[in-house]
C-alpha cells in the first residue's frame, strides 16, 4: 500500500525493512485493526540523519500534512537496539502520523476521543512543567518532550510501548489515558506477559 523511496547510501529497500517498518506501526495501532495510515503513501528512507532545507537543520526523521513519513536507518536500528529505554525513533514518527492524520480528516476513525484527549492534554500540561522545572534528569521523560503537546504524545508514546510498568508506575493517570487513546494496554489481557520489544 505504501511507496518506499531510498536515499543515500541506501540503494533499495529489501523486504525485512519493509516488514520492520510496517510491524512498527501496527504496534501503535494495534488497537485500531482497520486503520492502515491510508493518508500516508511515501516513506523515505535515509541511511543517517538528513539535512532539511526547511529547518535548515538535521533531522532523525518526520511526517508532513503531504503524506509522507521520514526516517533515519540508523535511528530507526537504534530504536529496537535498546528496547526498554523509551527512546524509539519510529514509535515517535509514526504517532505524529496518527495524530497528523486524525487533524487532516476523520473519514477513517476518529482515534482520539474528545474526552480522553482534553483529559490527557491536562495532565501533560502538568509533566510539561514538571520536565522544565527539573533540568536534573529526575523527570520520566525527556527535555524534548516539553517542546509542545504533540511532542509530548509521541515522546510519551515511546515509553508507553517499551516501558509500560515505570510509566504506570510513575503517573497511572497519564499511562491510563493513553491506553485509552490508543485502545490497547500492554500490561492487560490479551496483551500481558508478551514481549513486544
Ligand atoms: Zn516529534
Amino acid at each position: 500500500m505504501k511507496t518506499f523511496v531510498p536515499r543515500g547510501e541506501i540503494k533499495k529497500i529489501t523486504p525485512e525493512m519493509k516488514a520492520l517498518i510496517a510491524g512498527s506501526a501496527v504496534q501503535i495501532t494495534m488497537g485500531y485493526p482497520d486503520v492502515y495510515f491510508s493518508h500516508f503513501r511515501t516513506i523515505i528512507v535515509y541511511p543517517d540523519k538528513y539535512y532539511s532545507r526547511i529547518t535548515g537543520k538535521y533531522h532523525n526523521g518526520e511526517v508532513n500534512k503531504l503524506g509522507v513519513i521520514v526516517l533515519s536507518w540508523k535511528c530507526f536500528m537504534e530504536g529496537f537496539r535498546i528496547p526498554r529505554d523509551g527512546v524509539n525513533l519510529v514509535y515517535h514518527e509514526m504517532t505524529h502520523a496518527l495524530r497528523l492524520k486524525d487533524i487532516v480528516s476523520n473519514n477513517d476513525y476518529n482515534f482520539s476521543d474528545g474526552t480522553i484527549v482534553i483529559e490527557f492534554e491536562n495532565e501533560a500540561i502538568i509533566e510539561m512543567k514538571k520536565v522544565k522545572e527539573n533540568h536534573d534528569g529526575s523527570s520520566f521523560f525527556n527535555d524534548y518532550s516539553a517542546t509542545n503537546l504533540h511532542e509530548f504524545f509521541a515522546v510519551a508514546i515511546e515509553s508507553f510501548i517499551e516501558r509500560p510498568m515505570e510509566f504506570r508506575a510513575y503517573n497511572k493517570n497519564l499511562y491510563s489515558y493513553l491506553s485509552k487513546i490508543l485502545n490497547f494496554d500492554l500490561l492487560e489481557a490479551p496483551y500481558e506477559g508478551k514481549s513486544f520489544t
